[in-house]
């Protein structure tokens, strides 16, 4: 399992991690923010993705008022 950090074009960004997965295994995956395509997988693996940021939001872990 391995994990990476996808930005989308809207500005949200996602955490990804790749799970192996048998060749039927494909999901239609969209952005939450701006509902474009992602990638549901990336060769014997399927991508799932984790949204750390909307567009234009600060990390949830870095506090600000
Ligand atoms: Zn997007």
């Amino acid at each position: 399992m391995e994990t990476a950090v996808y930005c989308c074009p809207c500005g949200a960004q996602y955490r990804v991690v790749r799970q192996e997965a048998p060749p039927d295994q494909h999901k239609k995956i969209a952005c939450l923010s701006c509902n474009d395509s992602l990638e549901g997988r990336e060769g014997k693996f399927v991508l799932k993705y984790f949204r750390v940021k909307r567009p234009g939001e600060e990390l949830p872990f870095k506090l600000t008022h």
